[in-house]
């Protein structure tokens, strides 16, 4: 399991023993309940589970926005718990993009200057070449100064995918990053992502509710009370719902009714 010091070179995420827990005493929650894994330059991993599992205290710990209680978190092969929260915060502009579900943008200011906001915040200047690349590859050249309230939810995230893909980051992290967004639009977001880890070796790693967004990943990492229990490898929507079919049994339902349902009903 815990492979050898090259097979972790491979790895832009390693969580190691990690556990997290909210509250003292009486009032103690295990967000997370010591979870090893490795995820390699290059995947794109979907996160999945029950309410309550632990998948936001997961990509909050991978991305340093929250500290976990014991345990170690390696970031490109940064060690994250040393840090300061000024060395934090420039690791996260520099090397993690964030897609989030409601977008993030900001409102009043135009789509490249959306896109470049990472770019200026980390005090770099953005180059036109790249800026003007990677809109382009998003659909959206013809929408450089628009505003997004002047765009539609799926051009809006798309905007948000160039400003995670500007910095050419280690890592994105997406929280739901299709939630907001019908059917059809949602595929075309997944299928940009899909892209930018085949052909630009992005590295993805993508908490979500949906199995035919979880079918998008290489492999789906199921949590379940804190702990990783299973994962699936070339996911298809179908397996990953009765994975998670069982998952919900596990956590709201006695063992004896799960055995006696479903099949005949
Ligand atoms: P998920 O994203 O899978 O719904 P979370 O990571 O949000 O799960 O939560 C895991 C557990 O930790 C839940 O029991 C939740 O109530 C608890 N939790 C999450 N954040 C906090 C917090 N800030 N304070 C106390 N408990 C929390």
């Amino acid at each position: 399991m815990n492979g050898t010091p090259h097979q972790h070179a491979q790895e832009v995420v390693r969580l190691e023993s990690v556990r997290k827990i909210y509250g003292r005493s009486k009032n103690q929650v295990t967000a997370l309940d010591g979870v090893t894994i490795g995820l390699h330059r290059g995947s794109f991993t979907a996160v999945m589970g029950p309410s309550g599992s632990g998948k936001s205290t997961f990509l909050h710990c991978a991305a340093g926005l929250d500290q976990p209680t014991s345990g170690s978190v390696l970031l490109d092969g940064t060690d994250l718990a040393p840090l300061k929260e000024r060395e934090l915060t420039k690791l996260r502009r520099e090397r993690i993009g964030f897609i989030f579900q409601a977008f993030n943008l900001l409102p009043a200011l135009s789509v490249v200057d959306n896109v470049t906001l990472p770019l200026r915040l980390a005090g770099h200047r953005p180059r036109k070449a790249a800026v003007d690349e990677v809109i382009e590859r998003v659909g959206l050249a013809g929408r450089r100064n628009n505003r997004p309230g002047e765009l539609s939810g799926g051009q809006q995230q798309r905007v948000a995918i160039a400003r995670a893909l500007i910095t050419q980051p280690a890592v994105i992290f997406g929280d739901e990053p299709t939630g907001a967004l019908d059917t059809s639009t949602a595929r075309e977001v997944l299928r940009l992502l899909r892209e930018a880890v085949e052909f630009g070796g992005q590295t993805i790693v993508m908490v979500t509710h949906d199995p035919v967004a979880a079918s998008h990943a290489d492999r789906v990492l199921f949590l379940a009370d804190g702990r990783i229990a299973g994962s699936l490898e070339r996911p298809t929507a179908d397996l990953v719902a009765e994975r998670m079919t069982h998952l919900g049994a596990w956590g709201d339902e006695p063992a004896v009714s799960r055995t006696g349902r479903g099949r005949h009903q």
